[in-house]
């Protein structure tokens, strides 16, 4: 009740740190957030290393809270998951990224591909095949367009689940990667079972290679062993040319990061698509 409200507030803040105050407050507002439609995705391009063209997008997820401003998803998407809100933002987010993508192909774009990130929780819920068919046919996305992020540790925690799960999901006709690879305890002998199309390179490696032996190394490694699985590689966090020059030299497929752009609203990423840039 209000009126007991500001005492009872009193007596409860005056026992908790800002920190809890703070999540407290983030919870309520992220229950909402969707409602009062404080999402919106910035998409940033993915480009083709041998043509230099812009041939995909990675769909990032921004809450633009009314008093704190723009929040990263680093420091939310972990609550929404605890929450279950990650479910119904995660499908918002799938839609949201097909329909655009859909118009984009629509506008001349036609090859251009979207890829979204998937939560641990979205990944295990039952429904998730369901949502993504029934995404795919409400916008008229090819499914082939449409690549699916996973991580490591979603895949590795139930060999056996994950595996079913990722069949269907090919089943579909979508594409699969395994997101900031190398960062998370995976097996070797079980990747190559795995039903993926994609690793992506972590951009802590990236991030180090013209610096670091180990991590040219490492970033070497990924390549070949992706490329021996018949997968393809896309770099994350290439920043500067010099790293852009290391993995095109040792045949690294795709590239995205802020070299070439940061993720970009959409009206900005239209612009840049119309210019047709090259890397
Ligand atoms: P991620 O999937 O590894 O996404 C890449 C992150 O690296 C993005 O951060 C992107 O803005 C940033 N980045 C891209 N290029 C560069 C670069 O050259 N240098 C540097 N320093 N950073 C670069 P962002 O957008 O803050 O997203 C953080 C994480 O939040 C994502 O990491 C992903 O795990 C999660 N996330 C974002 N959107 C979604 C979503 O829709 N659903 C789910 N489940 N998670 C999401
Ligand atoms: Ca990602
Ligand atoms: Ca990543
Ligand atoms: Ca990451």
């Amino acid at each position: 009740a209000k009126e007991q409200g500001r005492g009872h507030w009193q007596f409860y803040a005056s026992n908790m740190n800002a920190d809890t105050l703070q999540r407290l407050s983030l919870e309520s507002e992220l229950r909402h957030a969707l409602e009062r439609e404080q999402f919106h995705l910035e998409y940033q391009p993915q480009l083709d290393l041998a043509s230099g063209q812009v041939v995909g997008m990675e769909a990032l997820l921004r809450w633009r809270h009314p008093q704190l401003g723009l929040i990263s998803p680093a420091s939310f998407i972990g609550m929404a998951e605890e929450m279950g809100l990650i479910i119904p933002i995660g499908e918002w987010v799938l839609r949201t990224a097909c329909a655009q993508a859909r118009a984009w192909q629509l506008a001349g774009h036609t090859h251009l591909r979207v890829a979204v990130n998937l939560s641990a929780r979205q990944f295990k819920q039952r429904n998730l095949l369901h949502a993504v068919a029934a995404v795919l046919t409400e916008t008229g996305l090819d499914a082939h367009y449409l690549e699916l992020e996973l991580t490591e540790s979603m895949v590795m925690h139930d060999v056996e689940q994950a595996t079913a799960i990722m069949g269907n999901l090919k089943a579909l006709g979508v594409q699969l990667s395994i997101d900031d690879f190398g960062t998370g305890y995976s097996s070797l002998a079980y990747l190559r079972h795995f039903p993926i199309d994609v690793l992506k390179i972590d951009r802590s490696f990236v991030n180090d290679i013209t610096h670091s032996s180990d991590d040219a190394a490492i970033v070497c490694a990924i390549i070949s062993l992706a490329h021996n699985l018949r997968l393809k590689v896309i770099a994350e966090g290439v920043e500067t040319t010099a790293q852009l020059d290391f993995l095109r030299e040792h045949g690294c497929d795709q590239m995205q990061g802020y070299l070439y752009s940061r993720p970009l609203a959409a009206p900005a990423f239209e612009a840049l698509l119309l210019q047709g840039a090259r890397l």
